[in-house]
């Protein structure tokens, strides 16, 4: 499938009847909504599908299940069922494991995907190892609400607060299932309890330089082929190692031309670096430029999209969903350099290896809650977005390997580069890392509307913490669509509030 049946589901389980008001996703795409009444109780699911709603449902002797997203080890999952008659999609593949092995059925699985299970007055929660498909929830004693969005719990009244889950700001009883685990809730009670089924790797492991190469290049070879689907996909590139590297992989797997784009802005791009790489590679590829005044305006679509408080990581996030808004035609599925940085140290900039692998261990410790590889910042334009290096066989490869392997020769990312020396042009190999967000100009765009506005430049960081906070107030807890939401006003209103403050103080 060049989708996954559901991108996105909104599902509650209630005893008795009674209404269920969800609010909509931003996740676009088709709406199927089913009821059903199974012995006194109320089940019901919203999906946002592609087409084949059937695909992401399944149901079986006591318990039915709901799933947005896909999985890339099907077939080993498969080879521990019954041979015969198996399963034929993800949902029916993931219920079959679940009468198996109950909610250790979850530490099985290699995905991005966010699931529901009702089992007689049980119901499981659970997103994959990363959380890359964010999903929330609202319980309340004989009622339980779920979403892949919060912002479609917002009409739900509100729920307990649970100690198994993050709260959300400002959406009373709304909480966010952490990554790598299943939360289960005891329908009757409310009682809800968090098992992990996955943790990043603590130890380090030492390989001889060969052995290192030839498992990165190995495992993300095959996390590429997972995820690239039956038709060429569509590489988002900047011309990096990272996405370079996809690319090649996608190239090396695909049969025809893989398809390749780059986006750049009035202040900066990355042209000339992707160009190389499409060239090498012989991808279409196409350049896309997004004036600043555009991406600014849709500083509101990425905080809707994302649900993220993190004004760095909405930074950071705004480049690609304005590309993904720009992306017209059907809806296409895209693979990203995203994430690679976190297990390898990228970000890192020095030469010390203690500094490196702390640097490591507090990313890997810290990522959970930011969104940052939401399905929702493509979905907003229709299409998926994957990340072979957030694949958990990759994740976990990268991460152990011993950091005297990633920071190697004076490179950063050694092992990756050395891995693909042989696919892609020397300067690519070699490149330093260029963040999108300083690559496309973002940052300083940003930072420049608000000194323009009149904040001092010591108090950037903080007003642009405060405009992201004012905008998820508007599209997340007001439910206000991004379009009639604008980043002048609140920058406007975050001005005035900052000097009030000083004025105030002084
Ligand atoms: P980076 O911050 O450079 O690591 O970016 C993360 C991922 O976003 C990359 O691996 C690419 O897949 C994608 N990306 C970054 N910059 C661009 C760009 N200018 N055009 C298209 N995709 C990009
Ligand atoms: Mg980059």
């Amino acid at each position: 499938m060049t989708l996954p049946a559901a991108t996105g589901f909104l599902a509650a389980v209630r005893e008795g009847e009674g209404p269920l008001p969800l609010a909509p996703l931003a996740t676009a795409g088709l709406r199927d909504d089913t009821r059903e009444d199974l012995d006194g109780r109320t089940v019901f699911s919203g999906l946002v599908h592609t087409g084949d709603p059937d695909g992401a449902r399944a149901r079986g002797r006591n318990a039915s299940l709901v799933l947005a997203g896909e999985l890339y080890n099907q077939e080993a999952l498969r080879s521990l069922l019954p041979s015969g008659a198996g399963p034929t999609n993800d949902a029916e593949l993931v219920l079959a494991l679940f009468e198996h092995y109950d909610l250790h059925a979850f530490r099985l699985l290699n995905g991005r995907f966010a699931v529901l299970v009702h089992a007689a007055g049980r119901v499981l929660l659970a997103t994959d190892h990363a959380g890359s498909v964010p999903v929330y929830l609202s319980v309340a004693p004989g009622r339980v609400a779920a979403a892949t969005e919060a912002k479609a719990l917002r009409g739900v009244a509100a729920g307990r607060t649970l100690r198994a889950a993050r709260p959300v700001r400002r959406l009373p009883g709304v909480h966010q299932v952490p990554a790598g685990t299943v939360l289960e809730i005891a329908l009757g009670g409310g009682t809800c309890t968090a098992h992990r089924t996955w943790a990043p790797p603590l130890h380090r492991r030492i390989l001889p330089e060969a052995d290192a190469v030839d498992a990165v290049r190995r495992s993300l070879l095959r996390a590429v082929r997972a995820r690239s689907g039956p038709t060429a996909p569509l590489v988002v590139l900047s011309g990096g190692i990272d996405s370079s590297s996809v690319a090649a992989l996608a190239a090396l797997e695909a049969d025809g031309p893989i398809g390749t784009v780059s986006m750049g802005t009035d202040v900066a791009d990355e042209f000339p670096q992707s160009r190389v790489v499409a060239d090498h590679l012989g991808t279409v590829h196409r350049e896309v430029t997004i004036t600043t005044a555009e991406l600014l305006r849709r500083l509101p679509h990425a905080v809707w999209a994302a649900e993220s408080l993190d004004p760095d990581i909405i930074e950071y996030l705004l480049p690609l969903t304005a590309l993904y808004l720009r992306l017209e035609g059907p809806g296409r599925r895209i693979l990203t350099g995203y994430g690679a940085d976190i297990p390898l140290g990228g970000m890192h900039r020095e030469d010390r290896l203690p500094a490196l692998d702390s640097a490591l261990a507090h990313d890997m410790a810290t990522y959970d809650g930011l969104n940052e590889m939401s399905p929702v910042l493509s979905g907003i334009g229709g299409h998926w977005s994957t990340h072979p290096y957030w694949d958990r066989e990759v994740l976990d490869l990268l991460v152990a390997v011993e950091s005297g392997l990633k920071r190697r020769y004076g490179q950063d990312k050694w092992v990756l580069r050395a891995a693909m020396a042989d696919l892609l042009p020397a300067q690519t190999v070699t490149r330093p890392k260029l963040g999108v967000h300083e690559g496309s100009g973002t940052t300083s765009s940003f930072s420049r509307l608000l000194g323009d506005a009149g904040i001092e430049p010591s108090r950037v960081h903080q007003a642009k913490r405060l405009v992201v906070r004012e905008l998820f107030d508007e599209v997340v807890v007001a439910g206000r669509h991004p379009d009639e939401v604008d980043t002048a006003q609140a920058v406007q209103s975050v001005t005035d509030r900052l000097r009030h403050r000083v004025g105030a103080g002084s």
